[in-house]
């Protein structure tokens, strides 16, 4: 091969610089905020989910001719075994009840009279970019948006695609253009890009009143990425809504951290929480980024939840626990911390649960 001259590597790498400077700018970079980096953002202890690739490749190793996760069959004997509850807009029953459905994956609806709350909605096929490959739905979508009511405030907890798809994005920015959706710093612009405008991007902490709830972000242990060039460029997080007839918390992705300590010391006690119990295996690489069910447990008990519901399960095969693992590992762990039930459950897809009469 004939040698390229020094000046082309010279330019080579002042190219790749100057691509790297340009994609590396965080418009929200603050100095003072131990969690912003002029690149991007970090967790609250400083440090990143960084997997070196050789994990990644240890992990597809392992996986490599197994097939796995296995398919249900401890407690669901199959995909089509998991009930799917139908669902579509009805009124609530009187001005006071507050009622809770879980929609799969991570969207829970929450309706009040006056406010109705949708967390990373997501009611397509795949989580992917492209619908015709990637992670599938193995238990079908119990609704869509034109089955559901109007939607005040979307709630976004960060970019990945098993959280927020443009598809349903777009067909709730359709049906009302007064929808507002609320999201990490950086998502906005993914937003805008789409034409969704009535967006607004939130750092940890803050907080925004809408309808007489108030709305803050808070911190969880993730990251961010829809590209191969903008890991964590955007932030992550959970959601707490505080309303003066219910409190709600909302995990997102996480890891176990510290941070639920805090967000209990700050907001709780809890009514209500939505926590992820889904996407854990195996420990030794999802353990940084998904909690397991006993975590979740321990975080229910750090912010101070009177109820909760396990959610990111039993919907698409992120990782390598069978779909139906999270109802043997949560009654465990809710034997474990002496949790009777009904303190910490899992509702079948679309199922509503009355929170308030
Ligand atoms: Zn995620
Ligand atoms: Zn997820």
């Amino acid at each position: 091969m004939r040698k390229l001259s020094s000046g082309f590597w010279l330019l080579l790498g002042i190219g790749v610089s100057l691509l790297q400077a340009c994609a590396s700018n965080n418009p929200y970079y603050n100095p003072n905020k131990a969690h912003h980096r002029p690149e991007g953002f970090v967790n609250s202890d400083g440090t990143t989910v960084s997997k070196p690739l050789s994990d990644l490749m240890r992990w597809y190793r392992e996986r490599f001719g197994k097939s796995l996760p296995p398919p249900p069959g401890e407690f669901m004997a199959n995909y089509d075994a998991f009930p799917v509850r139908p669902f579509k807009a009805s009124p609530l029953e009187s001005p006071t009840q507050i009622r809770a459905s879980w929609l799969s994956h991570a969207s829970v609806l929450l309706e009040m009279q006056g406010l109705t709350v949708l967390t990373d909605p997501h009611f397509c096929e795949r989580a992917f970019p492209v619908q015709w490959a990637g992670p599938a739905r193995k238990v079908k979508s119990p609704t869509n948006v034109a089955n559901l009511p109007h939607v005040d405030v979307v709630v976004i907890s960060h970019n990945h695609y098993d959280h927020m798809d443009e598809g349903t994005l777009l067909d709730l920015a359709k049906k009302s253009p007064k929808t507002l959706f609320l999201v990490p710093l950086g998502v906005e612009q993914t937003f805008q890009s789409w034409g969704i405008n009535n967006v607004q991007a939130m750092d940890w902490w803050d907080t925004k009143s809408i309808q007489g709830a108030q709305f803050v972000f808070v911190p969880a242990y993730h990251w961010s990425a829809r590209t191969l060039l903008d890991r964590n460029k955007t932030l992550w997080g959970g959601w707490v809504v505080k309303h003066p007839r219910l409190n709600f918390f909302f995990s997102g992705d996480t890891g176990y951290s510290q941070d639920f300590k805090e967000i209990g010391k700050r907001f709780g006690p809890f009514d209500f929480s939505a926590i992820a119990v889904g996407a854990y295996e195996p420990r030794w690489f999802m353990k940084a980024q998904h909690i397991n069910p006993d975590e979740a447990v321990q975080i229910h008990q750090e912010v101070r939840s009177q109820k909760s519901i396990g959610v990111h399960w039993g919907t698409f095969e992120l990782t390598d626990e069978p779909l139906d693992q999270p109802i043997g590992d949560l009654a465990k762990a809710r034997k474990k911390y002496g949790l009777p039930d009904s303190e910490f459950q899992l509702l079948e897809h679309g199922q509503s649960i009355i929170l308030k009469d």
